[in-house]
């Protein structure tokens, strides 16, 4: 198994769409493994492909408290949504920047497992964000594009300090330790 490097806004990349998988094989099924163990040790709620530069239809993801319960959703599709709920959301994509994004509050997905058996799903409260969250990753949207204009490009600049910082740190031991997300958000970086 490997960690795989992950993708980070505005990096062009993740703007591209995935497609489709059509091959259910080895390689994939190890994909999927390194994509499981990358967002575990993120850590992360779940992860695209897109997120890996894997520009594929794959999703993992894993809401549960005890993170036991790893999912896979391969060429997903939302079938029914309902509600709508805002709630704080972070992103592996856009580190340490938190904000309110309105999403469905229940939806009815259907989509294929590593060795492709088709399957349909209900997802309430945070399964059903990630799920979103994530199917937009794999559109090549990201939630600051839900923003305003001013506030995303405040959130550019922002990350873009940090990776020159961090750049220009290498070596050297972190002048202060990485934010720690707000007490609401925990937990929510998908
Ligand atoms: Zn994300």
């Amino acid at each position: 198994m490997a960690l795989l490097p992950i993708l980070e806004f505005p990096d062009p990349r993740l703007r591209t769409r995935a497609r489709p998988v059509q091959t259910f094989d080895a390689t994939l099924e190890q994909l999927v493994a390194d994509m499981l163990q990358t967002m575990y040790a993120a850590p992360g709620v779940g992860l695209a492909g897109t997120q890996v530069d894997v520009h594929r239809q794959i999703i993992v993801m894993d809401t549960s408290v005890e993170k036991n319960d790893p999912q896979v959703y391969i060429n997903a599709e939302i079938l029914e949504r309902e509600g709508s709920e805002v709630g704080e959301e972070g992103c592996l994509s856009v580190p340490n920047v938190f904000e309110p994004v309105k999403r469905a509050t229940r939806v009815r997905a259907r989509a294929q497992g590593v060795r492709g058996q088709l399957f349909e799903r209900e997802l309430t409260g945070l399964a059903a964000v990630c799920l979103q969250h994530e199917l937009d990753h794999l559109a090549g949207k990201l939630f600051v594009d839900y923003l305003s204009m001013l506030k995303r490009e405040r959130i550019r600049r922002k990350l873009e300090k940090e990776r020159r910082e961090r750049a220009s740190g290498a070596g050297k031991p972190a002048a202060k330790p990485a934010a720690q997300p707000p007490a609401h958000a925990a937990g929510r970086v998908i």
